[in-house]
């Protein structure tokens, strides 16, 4: 055996000898994977394949959900950062492909369908010089389509996701003080495979995400205690936002957004309340699309909540509404006072299902559109962030104060 021989087996047993968790993520080669369909287009889904080559092995899971038919392919670590769907040779075969980060070390891959489809082979190849996941599709009749029943089953078998803490104590505060102490849940919409609205080469998920990290130090500098919904570039699905906002203990709610519209419809600071009559066609598409954002992570919202939790969801909004509009007026006039560029109608109703919680005074704050070159220039400008902050924390101080005071005068 030569040295340079020895130094390379060497070299190899230690490399094996290292535990998982030191080496870094796999990567997908997107020049060597494809989508692509059998026989000739004549307008009815064909049966397909989806070949992923990967640099190294990783555990992997397929399956079906319904509500539109979608296949959803989860890998253990392996890193999509560096590629988008759109650039898979294929993607336009599909309505939709989405990839990004599920949940802590697993990434998802999902493909909406063009109608009910069958898997019928699914494996991944070591034998080439790359590993090779195949999933192999066929199209079936409605009635042979068999879906995980939902997804809530199908994501049981996931790592549980983080676990949820509040801001930890203050040991410099007097306990009472601590327990009155005004929670505000920061909520930085998207994140790992749903990045949102992409535009100029920014996403909304990232902006959102460093907003949100601003407006914690400036608030807990103002002593608010705040609870961020998900802290990385990672998925989190609309109702877990809620559940863990309200586990926090959260006394406001406020999700942060950069949404993308066609060109003209809509562009300046605007502040979203619940409205299931809300009917403008801006709110009904945004609406439409955070919903969908979920769906094409994987999950289904169908039947969350039934008639009679609706009914009573409503009686628990009544008390909660009007304590959301009062927070939208103090941050519309705060964000004027800033001397923020607003929408024409700078408070708005939407259908937006993270706005739905009972109990939690909520807005969806969309802090500008990534669509509009304007709005674009300040959600990426740091001197604009510290005014947009300082006008958020200013407007919660305000509220949480006339808050007080209103209860103060009911217990009168
Ligand atoms: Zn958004």
């Amino acid at each position: 055996m030569t040295a340079l021989r020895l130094i390379l087996v060497l070299t190899m047993a230690l490399f094996a000898a290292l535990p998982a968790a030191a080496q870094d993520a796999a990567r997908l080669d997107l020049g060597a994977s494809s989508l692509t369909a059998q026989g000739p287009d004549r307008g009815h889904p064909r049966p397909m394949q989806l070949r992923l080559t990967l640099d190294r092995a990783v555990p992997y899971r397929v399956f079906l959900l319904d509500g539109p038919p979608r296949l959803v392919i989860d890998l253990k670590d392996v890193d999509f950062d560096q590629t988008r769907p759109e650039q898979l040779f294929g993607a336009d075969l599909v309505p939709a492909i989405r990839w990004g980060r599920f949940q802590r070390g697993w990434s998802r891959i999902v493909t909406e369908l063009p109608g009910p489809y069958a898997v019928t082979q699914s494996g991944l190849s070591t034998r080439a010089m790359q590993p090779v996941l195949t999933v192999a599709l066929k199209p079936v009749q409605p009635e042979d389509f068999r879906p995980r029943a939902s997804a809530s089953t199908a994501s049981r078998t996931l790592p549980e996701p983080a676990t949820v803490t509040a801001t930890p104590d203050d040991p410099a505060m007097p306990k009472d003080a601590q327990a009155d102490r005004l929670i505000v849940a920061l909520d930085p919409g998207h994140g790992g495979i749903d990045p949102g609205a992409l535009a100029g080469g920014e996403s909304e998920a990232r902006i959102v995400l460093d907003f949100a990290h601003a407006a914690r130090e400036a608030l807990e500098r103002a002593g608010i205690g705040v609870f961020v919904t998900r802290e990385e570039d990672r998925f989190m699905g609309l109702e877990a936002r809620m559940t863990a906002a309200r586990a926090a203990g959260a006394d406001l709610f406020i999700s942060l957004h950069a949404d993308a519209l066609p060109a003209g419809q809509a562009a300046g600071a605007t502040i979203y309340l619940w409205d299931p009559t809300a009917n403008n066609a801006a709110s009904r598409l945004l609406a439409q699309r955070h919903d969908r954002d979920d769906l094409l992570a994987g999950l289904d919202l169908t039947g969350t909540d039934d008639a009679l939790a609706g009914v009573l969801m409503d009686i628990a909004r009544t008390e909660t509404q009007p304590r959301s509009e009062n927070f939208a007026k103090f941050l519309a006039s705060r964000m004027a006072l800033a001397g923020i560029d607003m929408h024409s109608r700078p408070v708005q109703g939407a259908r937006f299902s993270v706005l739905k919680s009972p109990d939690i005074p909520s807005v969806l704050l969309e802090l500008g559109f990534l669509t509009d070159p304007v709005d674009r220039a300040h959600l990426t400008d740091p001197a604009w962030r510290s005014q947009m902050v300082g006008a958020l924390v200013a407007a919660i101080g305000g509220w949480s104060r006339d808050e007080g005071a209103r209860a103060a005068l009911l217990r009168q």
